[in-house]
């Protein structure tokens, strides 16, 4: 079956007690038994519930895995990943990553003595020369946030499997609509579905899909011991997200490429950072592994001033000032002092972070109007 139709029918099936087309929302903590031990499988709602058993199974056919597993956040289901590890392992991260999980790495699992290398991925052989014995898990971002950088997945993937070590992607700027790591060799697929996968800006989400069975019931005892788990309302959300998937991110690519090619043409502006430019560095490899470029753009002003892009983040009308991303409505954030805050300056600026860096998350209204209130702002 074609993802399209994968989005609308996988994991869920009319009520059976009902007829209801929808999966009901089971908004229940226990289950009556039978008999003890005698229940029609689910026990207590922490580990099992039918609405977010339903998104799971969704979640896995769509990423192409076999185990998704949902969380009560993206840095949740981050979280859970990390819990795989032991004092003395070590990851390999890409260096331009989400602030949230550069803060987790490197203030909460660094205490608990896992050790993080911050490697720029750009080219995947600059990972090699930081494995080691101790070397558990390469994580990766791609497209980068807020850079907007490639990293080739099967590349990483393959040096990943030569040192039997864990491949973790989070895929939440691509959407299994633009690429699915899975089908690239990575063994970890991570989403904050807060983003593309709800897409309406209205619930925070998070999950993790697999393939291999002893991974994915590891995963599942991590989820059901630390308890990071949606509410079945959460789940329901993020389901309903699901089903227009693939027309909101064929609507956000068009959109996207409107307006970073209106961006570069402006004489206001300085760089725009777009994987779907020609001349983008890693072109190449986004053309490779993903089937379009996305609505993520980040851009700065010629007048290279914080002063200059305040000014246009606060002249917008259409885009709102907003951290997050990936929702039907347009939102600019100026990572600095926003999503990325928690990343040091001397760190932000040595990746190409620097102060006037604007992000955009193009949603899915009319093109011409969004260009329109960019051209206003920018003046
Ligand atoms: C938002 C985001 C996260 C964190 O997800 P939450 O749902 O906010 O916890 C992780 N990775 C990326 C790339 C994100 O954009």
């Amino acid at each position: 079956m074609k993802l399209g139709t994968r989005l609308i029918h996988a994991g869920v099936e009319p009520d059976p007690s009902t007829g209801a087309i929808m999966t009901p929302i089971f908004q229940t903590s226990t289950y009556v038994q039978n008999a003890p031990g005698d229940h029609k499988g689910y026990e207590y709602a922490r580990t099992q519930n039918p609405t977010r058993h339903a998104l799971q199974n969704a979640l896995a056919a769509i990423e192409n895995g076999k185990h998704g597993l949902c969380f009560s956040s993206g840095m949740a289901a981050t979280d859970a990943v990390m819990k795989l590890l032991s004092p003395g392992d070590e990851v390999i991260a890409s260096s331009d990553l989400y602030g949230g999980s550069y803060r987790i790495f490197t203030k909460v699992y660094a205490r608990y003595g896992v050790k993080f290398h911050f490697v720029n991925m750009h080219d995947a052989q600059q990972i090699a020369p930081f494995i080691n014995a101790q070397t558990k898990m390469i994580w990766i971002e791609t497209p980068t946030n807020p850079l907007l950088n490639i990293i080739d997945i099967a590349a990483c993937a393959a040096i990943a499997q030569e040192h039997k070590v864990l491949l973790a992607v989070d895929n939440t700027f691509a959407s299994p609509y633009l690429q699915n790591p899975l089908d690239l060799g990575a063994d970890i697929v991570v989403h904050s579905a807060t983003k593309y996968l709800g897409g309406h800006s209205d619930v925070v989400h998070g999950a993790v899909i697999v393939k291999d069975d002893a991974l994915a019931e590891q995963l599942a005892f991590v989820q059901n011991s630390c308890g990071a788990v949606p509410g079945p309302q959460d789940c329901f959300l993020i389901l309903r997200g699901l089903k227009t998937l693939h027309v909101r991110m064929q609507r956000h690519c068009e959109n996207g490429e409107a307006v970073a090619r209106f961006l570069r043409e402006h004489p206001k502006v300085g760089k725009v950072l777009w994987c779907g430019f020609e001349d983008h560095p890693n072109h190449a490899i986004a053309k490779k592994q993903m089937r379009g470029f996305g609505g993520m753009i980040s851009f700065t002003l010629k007048d290279d001033s914080q002063p200059a892009a305040l000014k246009v983040l606060s002249g917008t009308k259409l885009f709102s000032l907003a951290e997050s991303l990936g929702g039907v409505e347009s939102l600019i954030g100026h990572p600095a002092t926003m999503t990325h805050a928690s990343i040091p300056r001397e760190e932000r600026i040595k990746n190409g972070l620097t102060d006037s860096l604007m992000r955009l998350s193009v949603g899915i209204e009319d093109a011409a109007d969004l260009v329109e209130d960019l051209k206003q702002a920018i003046g």
